[in-house]
């Protein structure tokens, strides 16, 4: 299933050309418009789901078994030092396009890449009410 207005369907179905390394019957790996470095590449599924919460599980692991693939392959390629695998869900996530994807961004040594989060402190007596929800 495609959405006409998402720009990501179009890209995954090949109605838009864009810088491709892998395609499969499920997924199409191209290069980022806006890399955070070089080789910066996004998994997207073919069909359209917006999220986490929505793609099925079996079309999950098929995902994130191809960011390992794609990960091993890239880094043998570009001789980078590291490898981040982001994938945000939401606006307040950080999530811009709402197709589900997963970012694979090669880290070099010294690069100025910026993917992290500010620490916070956190108790003993905090994390116990944290883990008191999931039980
Ligand atoms: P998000 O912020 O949703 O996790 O990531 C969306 C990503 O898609 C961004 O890194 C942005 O640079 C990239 N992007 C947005 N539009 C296009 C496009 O038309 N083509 C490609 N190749 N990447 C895009
Ligand atoms: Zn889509």
């Amino acid at each position: 299933m495609t959405k006409d207005d998402c720009i990501f369907c179009r890209i995954a179905k090949g109605d838009i050309p864009s810088g491709t390394i892998y395609e499969d019957d499920d997924f199409r790996v191209i290069f980022d418009r806006g890399p955070a470095t070089k080789g910066h590449a996004l998994i997207l599924p073919k069909n359209h789901v917006a999220n986490i919460y929505e793609i099925d599980e079996a079309t999950l692991s098929k995902a994130f078994t191809l960011a390992k693939k794609m990960a091993t392959r890239m880094t043998e390629v570009l001789g980078c030092d590291g490898f981040n695998i982001v994938q945000n869900n939401n606006e307040a996530a950080g999530q811009t396009v709402f197709h589900f994807h997963i970012h694979l961004i090669p880290r070099y040594k010294d690069d100025d890449a910026k993917v992290g989060w500010k620490v916070h402190d956190i108790t003993d007596e905090e994390i116990e009410k944290l883990v008191a929800l999931f039980k």
